[in-house]
């Protein structure tokens, strides 16, 4: 290959940029999971996956729906205090059924606030 006066020296800095790059990509996935370690690894443990399921078999409708006379099948078991606000993750008390939009919408306020 018939190097041009400068190449070799663009191509080590194209490639030490690559490497920086890459390793800030990897830096920043980190800082996401360290702002919710617990709580992710919460939602893979067989006991919320035990307790999800029982609370969602007494509770087949969304929760929030039906507080607006409405009738939707829940989707999934939200904590009513979000487990990263200090919520008790194991708490009948704080759980409840909802769908998809619902939860979305709480969630989007959640956001909002903070
Ligand atoms: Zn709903």
């Amino acid at each position: 290959m018939p190097n041009k006066p400068g190449e070799a020296y663009l191509n080590r800095e194209r490639a030490k940029r690559e490497v920086l790059q890459k390793r800030w990509r990897k830096h920043e996935d980190k800082g996401y999971n360290k702002s919710r370690p617990e709580a992710h690894k919460f939602y893979y443990s067989p006991r919320w996956k035990k307790l999800r399921q029982w609370y969602r078999s007494g509770h087949p409708l969304c929760e929030a729906c039906l507080k607006r006379g409405v009738v939707t099948s829940a989707d999934l078991v939200d904590h009513i205090v979000p487990i990263t606000d200090g919520g008790d993750p194991m708490c009948v008390n704080n759980l409840q059924a909802l769908c998809h939009r619902c939860h979305n919408i709480k969630h989007a306020k959640e956001r909002n606030k903070g």
